[in-house]
């Protein structure tokens, strides 16, 4: 699980078979969603028991799942550290959308997230990464995927890129690219490649215009600044089919005046980019709070008046922890 046509064709010229036999395995493991390499059917007989011996799958059940009110699911996926990685499970009218964790930890550190407060154990592999689409209950419906979840995604850029390969090449789950969106925080080293290797669609954590403001809620403002992050986009073509936005989590009294929108606006304008605006899920022992409704809408109207699409995020699974890392850490905690 999570490898690729050039590391199956490894596997199986070790065990004997032919390069074709590679394609097969894929299409077993990634459109026939085998379990065991007793239902390849297609390898010979010889083939299968080599393989069963030497290989597994990978495939890795969950270990918990709460249900929101509102449909949302959130699964637990144990981690050979003993942790746990989350993917949230988000249906709303005709999409069904996961939110993919790619990092067990994190080592951002942003102040509003419960995953970068607790710190960082290590990269997944694609296989892990991919495994949380196939294991969860709602795997064949799902329309859409977000690397969104624990981690920053180009902090692991190996293993999201093959992740990403599995879930649009021909040989894997041949989505549409556009089906797909990573969020990041602006990782300057990999962010090119990133772009060039892919056409998923990118959003950028972005929270405030303000370097000092950004910088008090994102340690990585220091070593990544936002204006260099715009600088860098604005090399690249978001005209076409892949969409670049920009997330704008609403914190009261922080980064939600009308001169904040304003300035976001003069940062953004010109790049074809939209903003998402999230509300803030509170965290326990933090001073940050959710902007008002009030602020949020009229915030949003500004950034339309300087003619920037603009959307609300709905706010999605509150009661069951939704922010990210927060079922995690309440496990981790003993609190489920
Ligand atoms: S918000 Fe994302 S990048 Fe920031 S600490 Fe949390 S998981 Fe890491």
């Amino acid at each position: 699980m999570g490898l690729g046509p050039d590391d199956l064709a490894r596997i199986v010229s070790a065990s004997g078979g032919k390069p074709f036999n590679a394609r097969q395995l894929a299409e077993w493991i990634y459109v026939h969603r085998a379990t065991g390499f007793a239902d390849m059917t297609s390898l010979s007989a010889v083939m299968r028991a080599r393989l069963s011996d030497d290989y597994t799958i990978g495939r890795m059940p969950y270990t918990d799942v709460a249900e929101s009110v509102d449909g949302t699911r959130k699964y637990l996926f144990p981690t050979s550290t003993g942790g746990a990685i989350e993917s949230a499970y988000i249906p709303d009218g005709d999409r069904a959308t996961l939110c993919v964790s790619s990092q067990e930890g994190c080592r951002m550190g942003c102040r509003f997230c419960m995953t970068g407060r607790g710190g960082f154990r290590r990269s997944l592999t694609a296989g892990e990464i991919v495994n949380q689409i196939f294991s969860i209950d709602e795997s064949r419906r799902l329309t859409n995927i977000v690397f969104m979840g624990m981690g920053e995604p180009l902090d692991n850029m190996r293993e999201v890129l093959g992740a990403i390969d599995v879930i649009t090449a021909p040989w894997g789950m041949a989505w549409s690219p556009t089906r797909v969106t990573l969020s990041t925080i602006g990782v300057s080293e990999s962010l090119p490649l990133f772009l060039e290797r892919t056409r998923v669609h990118l959003a950028v954590s972005l929270h405030s215009p303000d370097a000092a403001v950004r910088g008090s809620l994102m340690p990585t403002e220091r070593r990544y600044p936002i204006e260099q992050t715009v600088r860098l986009l604005r090399g690249y073509d978001f005209k076409g089919q892949r969409r670049l936005s920009f997330e704008y989590t609403m914190f009261a009294g922080v980064n939600d005046r009308l001169s904040d929108a304003d300035r976001l606006a003069r940062l953004i304008g010109g790049m074809g980019a939209r903003v998402n605006l999230i509300r803030f899920h509170r965290i326990p022992d933090s001073d940050l709070a959710p902007s008002s409704e009030e602020a949020i809408v009229r915030f949003k109207s500004r950034l339309e008046q300087h003619g920037i699409i603009t959307t609300v995020r709905a706010s999605r699974g509150e009661d069951i922890f939704a922010a990210c890392g927060m079922l995690s850490t309440a496990k981790k905690e003993g609190r489920i």
